[in-house]
């Protein structure tokens, strides 16, 4: 009798994929969000000498405490309000593994996000079961502070998960819409993600948490030059991150994540700022050449910017990939992001080489 694999399967799988990033060689990728290579060789150098571990038979701290204690003294918030994950797509998953309780009278529990907006929300929810209500940002891609508010009054989800800076839009929620949306949804977690904040000139961190005791904050070192470490974090209540610390595996990040991350943190971030400076100028003097073409481009606050194409994003990208610049399109969506890329920062000389090219693929 053949395996009826099918049988256990959950059936929510059939609709998801594998997440696969686009394989291939390009002379220049401006797909994934990461930093261009802008270390300074020393910082690189000490980088290096810290992750090595110190024994390869022992286990690493299950409390990662070093790295804490880092992210702590960073953003102002206590040990004990910190998690940390195997990047901060680890912390969305636990969070909707821990938050699942299904309300009174619904079968299964809800969340509200925005769309478009950073796929793991959706995929981490489906995965597990948790129904995804995804609200249309608005005609400047900004929370649709209405349909937001009538999503979390019908929907009662569980957590609300909004990006700010969003991605792939770039664009910065409004504090006053973002506080609103906190207060319409008292018994839910709301999860700002910061995972671009060091592009965005100022962070809500400090004073959301202040203000609402529902808010739990996203960082992540991925974006900022260290994605091969793979380390994220949550910065919220206590309570709350003793209760999804009993869902983490004790060893979730290896050795030189922790040791690495935690050297990053306190000793690169002078470095970090210096990288993200020439990001934020690269990207302000992109989005001009790319206005210069008749191509609209809102204002960016993270390292990448969401390019709307004259005519469908697909021919563009295909046309761009042909002649060896991988951006990311986002036409397999339909509607308004038919005509959408979204292109990532990348060094002075990508960035030319993209202005070249793309002026002959419109
Ligand atoms: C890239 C990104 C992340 C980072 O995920 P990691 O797992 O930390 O690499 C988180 N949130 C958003 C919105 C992102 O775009």
């Amino acid at each position: 009798m053949p395996f009826p694999l099918a049988s256990l399967v959950r059936a929510d799988l059939a609709e998801l994929t594998t997440y696969v990033p686009h394989a291939g060689a390009y002379a220049v990728r401006l797909d994934a969000n990461e930093a261009p290579p802008l270390l300074a060789t020393a910082a690189r150098e000490a980088l290096e000498r810290a992750i090595v571990p110190p024994s390869f038979c022992r286990y690493p701290d299950a409390t990662a405490t070093e790295l804490r204690e880092a992210i702590a003294e960073r953003s102002g918030a206590h040990v004990d309000e910190i998690m940390v994950g195997c990047g901060s797509d680890e912390i969305i998953a636990l969070l909707l593994t821990a938050l699942d309780r299904p309300r009174e009278r619904a079968p299964v529990a809800t969340i509200v996000t925005t769309t478009p907006t950073f796929v793991m929300y959706r995929l981490s929810a489906r995965a597990r079961g948790i129904k995804a209500l995804e609200v249309p940002l608005d005609a400047s891609w900004d929370l649709a502070e209405g349909s937001m508010l009538r999503a979390i009054e019908i929907g009662r989800p569980n957590l609300v998960f909004i990006a700010s800076p969003n991605n792939p839009t770039g664009t910065l929620m409004s504090l006053d819409r973002l506080s609103r949306v906190i207060e319409a949804a008292p018994e839910a977690l709301v999860v700002v993600d910061e995972a671009y904040i060091d592009f965005a000139g100022r962070s809500e961190q400090a004073a959301l948490r202040a203000r609402y005791p529902n808010v739990a904050l996203l960082g992540t070192l991925s974006k900022v030059g260290f994605a091969s470490l793979r380390v994220g974090w949550v910065v919220g209540p206590r309570e709350l991150v003793r209760e999804i610390d009993k869902t983490r595996q004790p060893y979730n990040l290896c050795v030189p994540a922790q040791r690495g991350a935690t050297f990053v943190l306190r000793h690169l971030g002078a470095e970090i700022a210096r990288c993200a400076e020439l990001v934020i100028a690269e990207r302000e003097r992109v989005a001009t050449g790319l206005r210069a073409l008749a191509l609209d481009v809102p204002e960016s606050h993270a390292n990448f910017l969401w390019v709307g194409t004259p005519g469908p994003a697909g021919e563009v990208f295909e046309a761009l990939a042909a002649r060896g610049v991988l951006v990311r399109s986002f036409h397999a969506r339909g509607g308004r992001l038919q005509n959408r890329l979204r292109v990532t920062i990348g060094l002075p000389e990508e960035n030319d080489r993209l202005l070249h090219e793309i002026a002959a693929c419109i």
